[in-house]
């Protein structure tokens, strides 16, 4: 595989998605298979198999869908919205997730106003929130900051989880990176095509104590 990373990269980024996603797809369809074969012989243990091809399932649920939301043309709908607005939208979304494990999400800041397609942005910042809840482990807490800058507006999402290793810092937003089990690894790389097509950045930092930030800067 490293070698087809190397190759990878000279590949459009069609290409490397359609490698990954052939990929992300055999891999599950391989282990969907061997277990299928296995009770066809008449093991035991048919609980245990059955829970990992569902697992494995709904893993290419996952990807499919997330696929299907790239490859939808999108239309801008750009108007001057309220970032606390949508924050609140978002948390309305993830407070199941974030109580199931006792996180709390706090926004500090005043108020602002960017001119935005507020469902892409949405989608940007559930993203990382999401990504954020799922880093920490019980208990915590996910600080929002906004801040208004002379030329740029600044929204930082601070979380106290393990925060990212140096080696990996580079490939996140790279399609399929991912560490978690059931992850999919498009989540930064959609994070990162809707913000260039607000001419927002992305700056990942590793926090002092604990965690890490993700900033989105917009230009004003
Ligand atoms: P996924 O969430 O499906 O893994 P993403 O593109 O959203 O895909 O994230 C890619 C990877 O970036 C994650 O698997 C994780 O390793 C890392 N990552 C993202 N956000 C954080 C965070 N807040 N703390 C630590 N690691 C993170
Ligand atoms: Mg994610």
């Amino acid at each position: 595989t490293e070698e087809m990373m190397i190759r990878s990269e000279k590949m459009s980024i069609a290409g490397q998605l359609a490698a990954g996603i052939a990929h992300e797809i055999r891999n599950p369809l391989t282990s969907i298979k061997g277990f299928l074969q296995l009770l066809q012989a008449g093991v035991n243990r048919k609980d245990v198999y059955y829970k990992i091809m569902i697992d494995e399932i709904e893993k290419m649920e996952t990807i499919t869908s997330e696929l299907l939301f790239i490859s939808k043309p999108l239309t801008d709908n750009k108007k001057q919205e309220s970032i606390l607005q949508m924050i609140k939208d978002v948390m309305e979304l993830l407070k199941p997730q974030a109580n199931l494990k006792n996180i709390l999400i706090e926004i500090i800041g005043d108020e602002q106003f960017i001119y935005c397609d507020k469902s892409q942005i949405k989608q940007v910042l559930i993203n990382i929130i999401k990504n954020a809840i799922e880093a920490m482990e019980e208990a915590g807490k996910i600080t929002v900051i906004l801040k208004d800058m002379a030329d740029e507006i600044k929204i930082d999402i601070v979380d106290e989880g393990p925060g990212i290793d140096e080696e990996v810092i580079h490939k996140l937003g790279e399609p399929f990176f991912t560490t978690k089990q059931q992850g999919t690894g498009l989540g930064l790389m959609i994070t990162k095509q809707l913000l260039e097509r607000h001419n927002a950045k992305l700056e990942i930092l590793q926090n002092e104590i604990k965690g890490s930030t993700f900033r989105i800067i917009f230009p004003k």
